[in-house]
């Protein structure tokens, strides 16, 4: 069966590139859409609630930081893969502390861009929508990120900001394994004086509000060695 054609929408102001990628782009079947500057491109991407952005970070109107920023403040979860000129490391840093999820220095191969938004697209599950994502349920438990609370059957527990980007971003790796490091780099984004053992105390009492039986978890699992897994149906 054909499935929906995914949507890809490019943020670039280099029309030679902007013509190879939708080039490229269009004949591995996925629907794109193209922004030739900044400042058009959070309409369009609230119209049209792409999969997956492919954003520049040098253009006219609005820069692809702020681009960034500004989809993850609206709590977008759809992969950006950040293009970035020659050697700009900081440039890396800033785009995936901003919320990007890769990047690429230009210039670049088609085909090495091609297996990251696959492989982006893999992992953005059914469970990480395009728009806000609001409801996650567990068995008997409903957690209402945009309210930060859990519904129990019998109760009804606050969630801190922190738990509810934790839960996010687990849930955007469902049924994967998330080491510590990857917690402490994508939802503590490296702050001062955090370390594994903060993750864990995280993921302990987020346990204890989103489990029926926290000492034996049904969702939140450790795997011993190498991180946690939120596991979905
Ligand atoms: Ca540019």
């Amino acid at each position: 069966m054909p499935t929906k054609p995914k949507k890809i929408l490019v943020v670039e102001d280099e029309p030679s590139l902007v013509f190879t990628l939708r080039d490229t782009l269009e004949s591995e079947g996925y629907e794109v859409h193209v922004c030739e500057d900044g400042s058009s491109a959070m309409p369009t991407i609230d119209a049209l609630r792409p999969d997956l952005l492919i954003l520049d970070i040098m253009l006219p109107g609005k820069s692809g930081f702020e681009i960034a920023k500004e989809c993850r403040d609206l709590k977008y979860t759809f992969p950006i893969i950040m293009l970035t000129a020659r050697d700009q490391e900081i440039d890396k840093v800033t785009g995936l502390n901003i919320g990007a999820d890769d990047y690429m220095t230009k210039p670049f191969g088609v085909k090495e861009l091609l297996a990251r938004i696959h492989a982006r697209l893999r992992r953005a599950n059914s469970y990480s929508k395009t728009g806000p994502l609001d409801v996650v349920t567990l068995g008997q438990v409903r957690i209402e990120l945009n309210e930060s609370i859990v519904v129990k059957p019998d109760s009804e527990v606050e969630l801190t900001t922190r738990e509810v980007e934790l839960i996010r971003y687990l849930v955007q790796h469902a049924n994967e394994p998330v080491s510590r490091d990857e917690l402490l780099e994508q939802v503590w984004r490296y702050e001062f004086s955090t370390n594994t053992r903060t993750v864990d105390v995280h993921i302990s009492k987020l346990r204890g509000k989103i489990e029926m039986t926290p000492e034996d978890p049904r969702y939140l699992v450790t795997l011993h060695g190498v991180g946690y897994m939120l596991k979905l149906a």
